[in-house]
């Protein structure tokens, strides 16, 4: 099983409400910028205006987890966690 590193920038005190229960989230920072939605396109989604994604729906096998991953990797501004326990 990999090791993820939990991404010391998001908040989950600001986690956006549209989040599905769960480890994972995106908090309010997010611009929105687009490029985690590449990544982990089964997970996230934009909100009804466009203006946040939020995750839909959990990982729940390693595939989705190495999405959601590179979706945390990749977020230039620190919006996704997953420390969220
Ligand atoms: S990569 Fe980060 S800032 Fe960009 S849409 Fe996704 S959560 Fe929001």
């Amino acid at each position: 099983m990999p090791v993820y590193f939990v991404n010391s920038m998001s908040d989950k005190t600001r986690i956006l409400k549209e989040n599905v229960p769960g480890q994972w989230y995106v908090d309010d920072s997010c611009t929105p910028c687009h490029v985690c939605l590449e990544e982990a396109p089964k997970l996230l989604k934009y909100n009804e205006d466009q203006t946040y994604v939020y995750f839909l729906k959990q990982p729940e096998n390693p595939e989705e987890i190495d999405a959601a991953q590179r979706a945390l990797d990749i977020c230039p501004t620190g919006s996704i966690g997953n420390d969220n326990t």
